[in-house]
């Protein structure tokens, strides 16, 4: 059998980045730059009021004060906006609001709550510093820094810099795109009646789903019956827009098995078994070139496979610098016993420090799993483990 690690190995040498696009920003966030950006401009652009009030000469004011006020013409009324750039007079005072260009030779600004607001004579009852209450050109930004580097995740901030930057794109890795294929002849869609024997398929919206949850983008999430031929055809009708064709079902040692029969032949998809429950079944190749990996079919399974092989991969593959899902010690609340020779990986409830498992181990109990937020990893080499143990745990959350 082949062991987690070396499993995740080859499915993460399987994906490959794509080659980085300019996208609007908006449409960037959430995804790595793959650039260093530098900045075009500064920032503040030019000289600005941090405040509501007048621009004015310090030395002007000096004597100002709350029983001393100095009183000045109001000489210009400098709104947000307005991009001629007037010259203050010596002995005068200029009317200004927030983020309105500072005039030329004035050196501070007196917010408006030292005056009376006045806007023919102010009457001025405080001092201001030299540069008091003046935003200075460059004092964020100066033109030709790099503000942001390659591996960096586009956040909100991120988007909020390039737009102030003037900048309408941002080169990031693109996501990747996910063919999810669930097979079984015993699948029917929502809204149908179930026959006798017939389920409702689940494994396809689910993995849809983690992948989306992952950053990546689903191509398309088709499902097909166990009929080789109908297998193929739906492949082919959407691998052109696939980076990676993530299959479920059809893996294991049964018959009507429609994934090994059809992609088993070919040598350049192999099919394993991993020292692992849930999950025993893998595959892992490509087909005409494109990554494949094939999960097996029972719910559990295919998303805690997903989880442990495919996710770290696809966003190692997108740049991302948190790949993997955080993990911690945890205190087991119980006893637990665990296959030897096969790594266990349990649905957990984490509170805190503590750990409980959630739900019987088998592989079709989709109930715990979907109020489950964490996996509890007990390695291979554990057939039983005691309450109050420190266990290992994936944080789902
Ligand atoms: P398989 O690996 O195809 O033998 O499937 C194993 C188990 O998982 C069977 O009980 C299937 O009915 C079930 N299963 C496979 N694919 C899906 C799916 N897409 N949705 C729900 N159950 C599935
Ligand atoms: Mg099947």
């Amino acid at each position: 059998m082949r062991s987690v690690e070396e499993h995740r190995r080859v499915v993460a040498g399987l994906i490959n980045p794509r080659p980085p696009v300019a996208l609007p920003l908006a449409a960037a966030l959430g995804l790595v730059l793959a650039d260093d950006v530098v900045a075009p401009l500064s920032l503040p652009g030019f000289d600005n009021s941090a405040m509501d009030g007048y621009a004015v000469l310090a030395t002007d004011v000096a004597d100002a004060g709350q029983d001393s006020p100095v009183r000045l013409p109001v000489a210009e009324d400098i709104p947000a906006g307005r991009t001629d750039i007037p010259t203050l007079a010596a002995g005068t005072a200029h009317r200004i609001m927030t983020g309105a260009p500072l005039p030329a030779g004035a050196t501070a600004v007196v917010p408006v709550e030292a005056t009376d607001g006045a806007t023919d004579t102010v009457t001025i009852r405080s001092a201001p510093r030299e540069g008091q209450h003046v935003r200075r050109a460059g004092e964020d930004v100066t033109a030709g820094t790099t503000v942001l580097r390659a591996g960096q995740v586009v956040t909100p901030a991120t988007l909020g810099l390039a737009a102030a930057l003037g900048l309408g794109e941002l080169t990031v890795v693109p996501r990747q795109r996910v063919l999810v294929v669930s097979t079984g002849t015993e699948l029917v869609g929502p809204g149908v009646p179930l026959q006798p024997g017939q389920i409702y398929e689940s494994n396809g919206v689910m993995l849809a789903a983690a992948v989306r949850d992952a950053g990546a983008d689903v191509a398309a999430s088709p499902m097909t019956g166990d009929d080789v031929d109908a297998f193929r055809e739906t492949l082919r009708g959407h691998v052109a827009d696939a980076d990676l064709i993530l299959t479920t079902g059809g893996v294991s040692a049964g018959a009507y098995e429609v994934v090994k029969d059809a992609l088993g032949g070919s040598g350049d998809v192999e099919f394993v078994k991993v020292a692992m429950q849930p999950g025993m079944p893998q595959g892992a190749g490509r087909l005409d070139g494109v990554p494949v990996v094939t999960l097996p079919g029972n719910p559990v399974s295919a998303l805690v496979s997903f989880e442990v092989f495919v996710r770290p991969a696809l966003r190692v593959a997108m740049g991302r610098p948190d790949a993997e899902r955080p993990r911690r010690e945890a205190v087991l609340t119980e006893d637990l016993i665990s296959p030897r020779g096969k790594r266990q990986f349990r649905r957990g409830v984490l509170d805190g420090d503590a750990v409980t498992s959630y739900g019987p181990p088998a592989s079709h109990h989709l109930r715990w799993l979907a109020s489950a937020n964490c996996l509890l990893e007990l390695g291979e080499d554990v057939d039983s483990v005691n309450a109050g143990t420190r266990v290992q745990v994936w944080d789902l959350r």
